[in-house]
């Protein structure tokens, strides 16, 4: 348990209903006994944990700053896992501000960011992967995200990742007894046994890496542009998803002659969109600015939706976009479906096309089907496990590569030593995953990038 015991502010600031003020460490509950005074005259140190008491704040001079609800909980049984009071008090800047400084008065020291989660995770009641889940909770925006971010916290990576520790272990302690013992004929330990466990632990660990690219897109969101010649309807398309208009909207074509960026949530997706100027041959000097942007928007996206008019035939600045958008992730819109069609959809080649007229707004749910599709997170189930940041992905990843090495090294017959440097390699990396071996810098490093009061 840490010496210092930290206070600081644990909602956000600004007008609300209540602000809290979080205390932890083993003087927690005698600092509040200092400044917070029950209505009931109980002090804070004659409670049980688990208790609330009603009763006011006061400054150093027993003026009231506010009135205030604390609840107490006692070392093992909190957030922390050391004494912790939480004090909530009238929502807003000044009398949390008031209450904070108040608290510092009585003995608190301010606590840094992450420094409540952190001292969760050195007191061991969270791993680093359920303790990254609560940034990721904090930080969801979508509901998916928040699912994902759920399971963490539930301990789905642990999990999985203990499974798989297992088995490392089993393989290593097999290493260890068969090089000790290599004349004892013990069941199970030969070669076709070993490769079958690393097999496995390498198909787990795939497994774990392939949910990260699925995780980071409903994170995060994916790089989503609207392409496409002007008038085709790639305005109305972005201001059909935003909801409102995001874009202008005229007949002039090349009224959008930049790019006019904005986020949606669609599904389980978060588009980060870009609506782009109209491709297609200019002399105008700005329009051709516009174009060439649209084109760098292009190479960039991680996904393109590429608007075509159903309504008039297809012309050479089409067909140049087809071949611009062959080799790349792309959902093609046929718009204004509410006409008569001037082309068959079959002319558009081998992509996926979704018909819709973004002015009367139907097709928005076949398009939003279509792309959870492309993105994948239409396979996504409520009990899946995915990998949350890069640090948990690159833990995995070296993990393995120890297992492919260690499936090599058994392939080409290398010394059990060998073997075993490499299941080892895999352990101590998945072991710093869950934290359970981890350095003080990574620790740091993990904890930094929370805010303060978390
Ligand atoms: P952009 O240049 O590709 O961005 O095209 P706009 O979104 O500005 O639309 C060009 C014109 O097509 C405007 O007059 C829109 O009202 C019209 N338009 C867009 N979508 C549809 C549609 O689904 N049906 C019909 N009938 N008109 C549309």
């Amino acid at each position: 348990m840490s010496e210092r015991t930290i206070a600081a502010i644990a909602t956000p600031l600004g007008e609300g209903g209540i602000s809290v003020i979080r205390i932890s460490g083993e003087d927690a509950i005698k600092v509040s006994d200092k400044c917070f005074f029950a209505f009931s005259c109980k002090p804070l140190a004659d409670l049980d944990g688990y208790s609330a008491a009603y009763g006011k704040v006061v400054d150093g001079e027993n003026h009231a700053i506010d009135d205030a609800v604390a609840l107490v909980f006692k070392a093992p049984k909190s957030y922390t896992g050391e004494n912790v009071v939480e004090i909530s008090v009238h929502g807003g800047t000044v009398v949390a501000r008031q209450v904070l400084r108040r608290v510092l008065e009585c003995g608190a020291t301010l606590a840094t960011g992450g420094e409540f989660t952190k001292r969760a995770f050195l007191n061991g009641k969270l791993d680093l992967t359920k303790a990254e889940s609560v940034m990721g909770l904090i930080s969801a925006r979508n509901d998916a995200a928040a699912k994902i971010s759920r399971g963490a916290r539930e301990g789905r990576i642990s999990r999985d990742t203990d499974d798989i520790l297992n088995k490392l272990l089993e393989t290593a302690a097999s290493l260890a007894a068969f090089a000790d013992y290599p004349d004892e004929d013990i069941p199970n330990l030969n070669e076709e046994n070993f490769a079958a466990l690393l097999d496995e632990c390498y198909a787990k660990c795939q497994k774990l890496i392939s949910t990260y690219d699925m995780g980071r897109i409903i994170r995060e969101g994916i790089n989503c542009a609207i392409v496409g010649k002007p008038n085709v309807g790639k305005s109305t398309l972005m201001n059909m998803l935003c909801g409102s208009d995001r874009s202008i909207v005229t007949d002039i074509a090349g009224t959008t002659r930049d790019v006019v960026e904005t986020t949606v949530s669609l599904g389980d997706v978060t588009l980060n969109l870009a609506d782009t100027a109209g491709i297609h041959e200019t002399d105008d000097t700005v329009e051709k600015f516009g174009v060439d942007k649209a084109m760098q928007k292009i190479e960039n996206a991680e996904l393109l939706l590429a608007v075509f008019d159903s309504s008039t035939a297809l012309d050479s600045d089409d067909k140049q976009l087809l071949e611009n958008i062959a080799d790349k992730k792309c959902i093609i819109i046929l718009n204004k479906t509410d006409l008569p069609a001037a082309f068959s959809k079959s002319e558009l080649g081998d992509f996926e096309v979704v018909e819709i007229s973004a002015k009367s707004g139907s097709g928005y749910e076949t398009l939003t089907n279509a792309i959870n599709h492309v993105c994948k997170t239409d396979m996504l189930s409520p009990d899946d496990t995915v990998l949350i940041n890069e640090r948990q992905r690159d833990c995995v990843n070296r993990a393995l590569s120890a297992v492919i090495a260690a499936r090599d090294a058994l392939q080409m017959g290398m010394t059990l030593d060998a073997i075993g440097v490499c299941v080892d390699d895999a352990i101590a990396a998945l072991l710093e995953l869950t934290g359970k071996r981890v350095t003080n810098e990574v620790c740091d490093e993990i904890f930094k990038r929370f805010c303060v009061g978390k």
